[in-house]
């Protein structure tokens, strides 16, 4: 009889956005930050701690500066504390060199000394920078980015549609950035470690609107991950998993975002995001490893 082989191990990426987007208005509330705090931290570290999970929370500022005590409770469970920039208005694709600097400078200093951490590793707002983005990166003192999102099409369920068509064309395995294009390597210090994806995103909105495409296409990443080593790297929100009423959307004029992108949106929010997360460590044999720990 042949003895059976050890299934491989491959690496995968749990990575969160912590921000204080309500599912219910579909806007900013700072009320949101206490809410992640007592409501959906405790549930989100257990689960993460049964399953040996070491992950990267990406907080913006203004959250962090709300609810300190959450940055320090994700450093003592021993995540990796990064940047999501200064409060989720701030879309770098639009914004001067000068303006990046500024509110990257800004975020990192406000998250270090909450966390008494080095904040190394960035996640733009909504997943937009620009070529700017690279030089404010390094002269701001960060080594790592992860704001793009390779073959992701997400035509008008994003924000910042335009400038993400790039995104068919960029690299898929991490990657040294190049100073005149965010997609392509080149020699910048910035290690651009991408957010998984196969047209369909893998994130946390896709897992809750089908978690039968999302886990398929999963399983495609990590058959993938087999030949190419590639890790896989998973976006989450801590805030989906916070139960939510369908609340009254905030009008922003158009009929799509209002209705249609808000209702999906609020498919399985909640104690079933967790559920959902936890089918995606089942699917296979992981070691999870934060941002910061990528090597290429
Ligand atoms: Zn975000």
């Amino acid at each position: 009889m042949r003895p059976k082989l050890p299934e491989k191990t491959m690496d995968l990426l749990m990575t969160n956005d912590v921000e204080c987007h309500s599912f219910e208005t579909n806007t900013l509330h700072d009320a949101i930050a206490e809410r992640v705090e007592n409501e959906a931290m405790p549930k989100l570290l257990e689960l993460y701690q049964q399953h040996n999970v070491k992950s990267t929370f990406f907080f913006t500022a203004n959250f962090a500066r709300l609810s300190p005590k959450t940055v320090r409770t994700v450093r003592d469970f021993g995540h990796e504390v990064g940047c999501h920039g200064y409060n989720h208005t701030d879309y770098y694709d639009v914004l001067t060199y000068e303006q990046q600097i500024d509110l990257l400078r800004k975020s990192k200093e406000i998250i270090e000394d909450i966390s008494g951490t080095e904040v190394v590793s960035f996640r733009a707002p909504a997943l937009r920078i620009n070529n700017h983005t690279i030089r404010a990166l390094e002269e701001t003192g960060f080594k790592y980015d992860s704001s793009v999102s390779p073959q992701r099409f997400d035509g008008p369920l994003t924000s910042g549609a335009a400038n993400k068509m790039s995104w068919l064309f960029a690299e898929r395995k991490p990657y040294y950035m190049n100073y005149d294009d965010p997609f392509r390597s080149g020699n910048s210090s910035i290690l651009e470690v991408p957010v998984s994806a196969l047209l369909w995103p893998f994130i946390g909105t896709t897992l809750r609107i089908s978690p039968m495409i999302t886990l398929a296409v999963q399983k495609m990443l990590m058959f993938e991950s087999r030949f190419t080593r590639k890790p896989l790297v998973f976006l989450f929100h801590p805030n989906e998993a916070l139960e939510f009423t369908k609340g009254k959307t905030c009008r922003r004029g158009s009929f799509f975002s209002d209705n249609i992108r808000h209702a999906l949106k609020m498919k399985n929010l909640g104690a079933r995001s967790l559920e959902l997360l936890e089918k995606v460590f089942g699917l296979g044999k992981f070691d999870f490893i934060t941002v910061s720990q990528v090597k290429v």
